[in-house]
């Protein structure tokens, strides 16, 4: 376990934004965990797990403890001749685990590869692209509370998967701390090819898909399109698509013939928020140091030194353009921390 005292987050968010914490702890096994849970100090202060900090923005210092996980490595649960289950710890990077389950011939997550951050926090958001979200291949998820100090194992029922959501993004299920997540992969080939960028790429190469080419494959697009975190800070799509009754979708079709919809199972439908943000002419859009990505409209970007403060206004400000266009209201998928 590694204590730091006023440390900077700056390399712990991919926004790059300058906020202190008070104390910085990392952990490395749930041993460290319970004797934290134990310290008086701990219980009393106030605190933030963080993974990658993939899908965070700090709006100022953060007076408590960061707690992060170094929790890592994989084990083999139950072996078939058609699947596996694995056990993985929460603080290794979700990347480094589908480059395992690549070299290693299961197959699944290879749709989310080069998603940034920890395999912990796939399973409390519910990780997705194309085509393809985590929730398909969790089978528990290990926790210990921060409070009572008790492990619970939440089955994947109980975790209440929906897009971009779990049970562990409710208030009431703040307190739990994601130890390990339990997946079940098959060994058998099933890829999902059905995402239009997938299915233009390999009509473009003469390429065969297999589990190596659609990482391959993934790996390239998503290169492409998403600013490198590293030379602009962001974190990812900032909006969520909005879901909205099929009279709306509807409505907004008759004035927009071009408007890209998503039918869900449930009647309603999905808009891309991108896609409205970019009708409104901010594309490329700049507020000081925040902007709007040139070539993907859901990007909000660091343009150097911006505060959490300044990338939270202009996010207000494509809100309300976008409210104003259409009636329609999108809301961050980043989580703000103040
Ligand atoms: C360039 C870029 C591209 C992205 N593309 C995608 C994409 O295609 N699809 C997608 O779904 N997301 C995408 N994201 C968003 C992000 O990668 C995911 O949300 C990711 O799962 C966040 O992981 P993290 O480890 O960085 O979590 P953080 O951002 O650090 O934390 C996320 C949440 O999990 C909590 N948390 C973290 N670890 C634990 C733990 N062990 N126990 C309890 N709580 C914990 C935090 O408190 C917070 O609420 C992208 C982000 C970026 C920057």
């Amino acid at each position: 376990m590694k204590i730091e005292k006023d440390f900077s987050l700056k390399h712990h968010n991919t926004f790059g934004i300058d906020a202190q914490a008070d104390w910085f702890v990392t952990y490395d096994s749930v041993d460290d965990l319970r004797i934290l849970v134990r310290d008086e100090y701990f219980q009393e202060c106030r605190y933030l797990h963080i993974g990658e900090g993939s899908n965070l923005l700090f709006l100022a210092n953060f007076h408590g403890i960061v707690l992060r996980s170094g929790i890592t490595g994989i084990e083999v649960l139950r072996e078939s001749a058609e699947e596996i289950e694995l056990r993985v710890g929460a603080g290794m990077i979700w990347d480094d685990f589908v480059a395992y389950c690549t070299e290693h011939g299961y197959y699944g997550v290879e749709n989310l590869s080069l998603i940034p951050g920890q395999v912990g926090s796939s399973a409390i958001q519910n990780i997705g692209a194309y085509g393809v979200e985590v929730e398909r291949f969790i089978t528990s998820v290990h926790t210990l509370h921060r409070r009572s100090g008790q492990e619970r194992c939440f089955s994947r029922g109980e975790c209440a998967y929906a897009y971009r959501h779990s049970t562990f993004k409710e208030a009431e299920q703040a307190d739990y701390i994601v130890t390990h997540v339990d997946f079940r992969l098959s060994k058998v080939e099933h890829l999902a090819l059905d995402y239009a960028d997938l299915k233009r790429y390999f009509a473009e190469h003469d390429t065969k898909p297999t589990l190596t080419s659609v990482r391959q494959a993934v790996i390239e697009i998503r290169q492409r399109k998403l600013p490198d975190t590293q030379i602009l800070g962001n974190a990812g799509s900032y909006f969520m698509n909005p879901i909205v009754p099929a009279q709306v979708a509807d409505r907004l079709r008759q004035a927009y013939p071009q408007m890209p919809v998503y039918p869900l199972e449930d009647g309603r439908v999905k808009l891309a928020a991108g896609w409205l943000i970019d009708q409104c002419g901010l594309k490329g859009y700049r507020m000081g140091r925040a902007g709007v990505y040139e070539h993907q409209a859901l990007v909000l970007v660091n343009h150097g030194g911006a505060t959490g403060q300044e990338i939270a206004t202009l996010a207000e400000y494509v809100q309300q353009a976008v409210l104003e266009r259409f009636a329609v209201e999108v809301y961050p998928e980043v989580k703000y921390i103040s």
